[in-house]
């Protein structure tokens, strides 16, 4: 008889995370959180050790046609310091596990390395280890981030309260459009390589898809402001799929303002050109590495007038679902597209 086999796309990427977790018990007296948020906590005795890990695969993740290795090497990093941060904690330090093909050569790594180095002096972390492996296809690259938090500092995703206000930093969209222009102009390039790529119009979009900043300034600003976000996740699937997970593990629903989110020109301008509408890509595009969190009413006046913290809606009964109101105020579900990479 033939054994049972099921597709990783019914399940997806979040459906087979909680198909893992369920078969684990937290055990140890010093594990305070595992799978489900940000960074794994651990207490260390007088405050909490924050542990984040991500891989990032060539042909899944980043194509080296248009990715510089250095960029990549930042990326890598910042990606990990950015889950640090969403769980308001400050970084210390990394690892970094490579694979490589024969393809690469020494001055590639060198290139790969030299990112990381500057995103360590960057973020102020050091490189304490790591693993080199070869690979059978292609570059994968996968770094764990060690960070610290005060315990009464830590602030996961699931702490939302009933009439917290919904906050955003940066802006959205940008990441995904910077990569649709990438993928537009590798297909020019390829189709005829005397083309060369003309991206001076879009360089900040290009900049948020190739070089994402985790956003330790607004954690040391919260910190200056006096503010303890009650929920906090960084921005890496897409505000939609982010917005769904503080609501779910916060057993809450909420609301947000299509007109109150945060989108650049360029990026507009960009989605008009290119037919790609700018809410959509704030929503749903991903990779952005801003910080989505909420805050108490009693914070309001801290942040009302601040030039990179947007209030984009609150926090409403779970039987009220979450909702966005659109700008011909209309009612529509929020929903998680995210990225499911086992699509196919
Ligand atoms: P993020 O987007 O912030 O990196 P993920 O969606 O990748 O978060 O992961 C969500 C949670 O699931 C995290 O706690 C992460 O450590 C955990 N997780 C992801 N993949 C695995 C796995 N293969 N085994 C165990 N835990 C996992
Ligand atoms: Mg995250």
């Amino acid at each position: 008889m033939a054994e049972k086999r099921t597709e990783l796309s019914e399940l997806g990427e979040f459906g087979l995370i909680d198909r893992i977790s369920q078969k684990f018990k937290i055990e140890g007296k010093t594990s305070v959180k595992g799978i489900g948020d940000d960074a794994a906590v651990i207490d260390n005795g007088e405050s909490y050790t924050l542990v984040a890990t991500d891989m990032l695969l060539e042909g899944i993740h980043f194509d080296l046609s248009y990715m510089p290795l250095a960029h990549l090497g930042y990326k890598a990093v910042a990606v990990n310091v950015s889950d640090i941060a969403s769980m308001n904690g400050t970084p210390t330090q990394i690892t970094v596990n490579i694979g490589l093909s024969n393809r690469f050569s020494i001055e590639a790594v060198d290139a790969l390395y030299e990112g990381i180095r500057m995103a360590c002096d960057n973020y102020k972390i050091d490189l304490v280890g790591g693993d080199t492996t070869s690979s059978a296809s292609g570059l994968v690259i996968s770094i764990t981030a060690i960070g610290i938090v005060d315990k009464n500092k830590v602030a996961y995703r699931g702490g939302a309260n009933l009439n917290d206000i919904v906050c955003v930093t940066g802006d959205l969209g940008g990441a995904y459009m910077g990569l649709q222009v990438l993928e537009r102009e590798k297909q020019v390039f390829m189709a005829n390589p005397d083309m060369q790529p003309q991206l001076e119009k879009y360089d900040y979009i290009v900049q948020r898809q190739l070089k994402p900043e985790a956003r330790m300034d607004i954690i040391h600003e919260l910190k200056e402001l006096n503010i303890q976000p009650t929920a906090m996740i960084d921005i890496s699937d897409g505000l939609g799929s982010e917005l769904l997970h503080i609501a779910r593990a916060s057993g809450k629903g909420l609301q947000i303002y299509e007109d109150k989110l945060p989108v650049d020109k360029q990026t507009y301008d960009t989605g008009y050109e290119m037919k790609i509408d700018a809410t959509t890509a704030a929503i749903n595009g991903g990779e952005d590495y801003e910080l989505l969190f909420t805050i108490s009413q009693e914070d309001f006046e801290k942040v009302k007038n601040h030039a990179d913290i947007h209030l984009i809606g609150y926090i409403h009964e779970a039987s009220k679902g979450n909702k966005m109101i659109t700008k011909g105020e209309n009612i529509v579900d929020i929903t998680a597209q995210g990225w499911n990479h086992y699509k196919g």
